[in-house]
């Protein structure tokens, strides 16, 4: 029986971590759940799962938990805790096996470190601990001797196909992009796009941080910096593809000219399973591709004129540094603003790019390094949000 935690166990990948552990109940136990402030959904999934250890983000919230769980007769009650030391003592339960990262932001960052220093074997789903602070985060794991598994569905498919042959003779690697809704709007109707067209992605239903990074592209530039330190593969043989019907998850190109894809309904439980059974295969609940309703598989080069989130990703990579951790950071405060109203689609890209002006290239030494760029990102992006507000209100 493999024990697991779960950080960010009330999100989109943590609610279908848990379908996967009802589903492999003989296989998989959940030891520990953390989550936010969804206090009510916490509460059902601890009296369902019946974890040793819950966390919330707040004392308040610790103290809402166990008044719902006592007035529901849930005996004995879980231990529960809260805040940064809540979520890290989740992350490094000595009982854990697995710990899926699935906290939205850096807020995860500091506990899946811990988890690595730890010796749990890490299910990364939160892409932003790799792109804030992957190259720590991978040598902390190589000097630990254990696996972070990538379930990201693109990651994950890479690192399914990568099991087909040797490091040295892989060519590149090709990240697959649905292209989100804006693939076929015109650049000059881009400004004017709405929260709720940004939030319609046509092919995966996830969190509105990730959906909205989709809509702007940062989300495959995201992942090719997360590719980058995952898989050890230089920049320059990471490329993107944008393949509407997300069928191929992605692919590995090997030096003979061998393309081995990944290919898979559009379904994150199935990445979960693989990263949860690795390095077995288990019968899954149902998940199949529908060969009869595939007709084409259809592929198109990346305007990086249309996505300059994507160009952006790629500079911040090559700077190295400070800039991955702060286009991250950057990127979380605009989507945040475009999400409010405040500013507009495009000028999250501009946000962006202003705050990695001032981004240094010195290597980071520390989580905490990470964590005062972060901090500094955050300042630098909310006074341009502000400057681009006061200028969309005079015009
Ligand atoms: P959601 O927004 O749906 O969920 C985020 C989770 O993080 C919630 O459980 C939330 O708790 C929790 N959380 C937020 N802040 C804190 C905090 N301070 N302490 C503890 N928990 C916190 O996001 P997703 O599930 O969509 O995404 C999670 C991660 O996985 C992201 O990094 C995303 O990029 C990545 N990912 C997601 C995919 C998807 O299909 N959804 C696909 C690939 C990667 P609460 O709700 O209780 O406040």
């Amino acid at each position: 029986m493999k024990k697991i935690s779960i950080l960010g166990s009330t999100g989109s990948i943590g609610r279908q971590t848990l379908d996967v552990v009802a589903s492999l109940a003989d296989q998989v136990q959940v030891v520990g759940l953390a989550a936010g402030g969804n206090i009510e959904l916490a509460a059902a999934q601890a009296a369902k799962f019946q974890p040793r250890v819950v966390s919330v983000a707040t004392e308040a919230g610790a103290r809402e938990l166990a008044e719902r769980l006592s007035a529901s007769g849930n005996h004995p009650l879980p231990e529960i805790v809260f805040g940064t030391d809540g979520i890290e003592t989740v992350a490094t339960l000595p009982e854990t096996d697995i710990v899926v990262s699935a906290a939205v932001g850096v807020a995860g960052l500091p506990a899946t470190f811990k988890a690595v220093q730890a010796g749990k074997l890490v299910a990364l789903a939160n892409k932003e601990v790799m792109v804030a602070a992957g190259e720590l985060v991978m040598a902390e794991s190589q000097r630990r001797g254990v696996a972070v598994l990538p379930v990201d569905s693109e990651h994950n498919a890479i690192h399914q196909c990568l099991r087909a042959g040797e490091r040295g003779e892989v060519k590149r690697l090709i990240l697959t992009a649905s292209g989100g809704p804006f693939r076929k709007t015109p650049l000059k109707d881009m400004a004017g796009v709405t929260r709720e067209q940004a939030l319609a992605h046509p092919k995966w239903k996830m969190g509105q941080r990730i959906t909205i990074d989709s809509a702007t592209m940062m989300n495959k530039g995201f992942e090719v910096i997360e590719a980058r330190w995952l898989f050890g593969i230089p920049r320059e043989r990471i490329e993107v593809v944008i393949h509407p019907q997300s069928t191929i998850h992605s692919m590995v190109e090997y030096v003979d000219g061998s393309i081995l894809a990944q290919l898979g309904p559009t379904d994150m439980r199935m990445p979960i399973q693989y990263a949860l059974t690795y390095p077995l295969r288990v019968t899954s609940n149902g998940l199949a591709l529908e060969w009869a309703n595939l007709r084409k598989l259809e592929f198109e080069k990346v305007s990086r004129r249309k996505f300059p989130c994507l160009r952006l990703a790629h500079e911040a990579l090559a700077q190295g540094g400070a800039a991955p951790c702060m286009l991250n950071a950057a990127d979380e405060e605009a989507v945040a603003a475009f999400l409010a109203g405040r500013i507009g689609f495009l000028c999250v890209a501009e946000v962006i790019e202003s705050t990695l002006e001032k981004a240094s290239s010195a290597p980071m030494e520390s989580i905490e390094e990470v964590l005062a760029a972060d901090k500094e990102a955050r300042r630098l992006a909310r006074l341009e949000i502000a400057r681009l507000e006061i200028d969309r209100r005079r015009n």
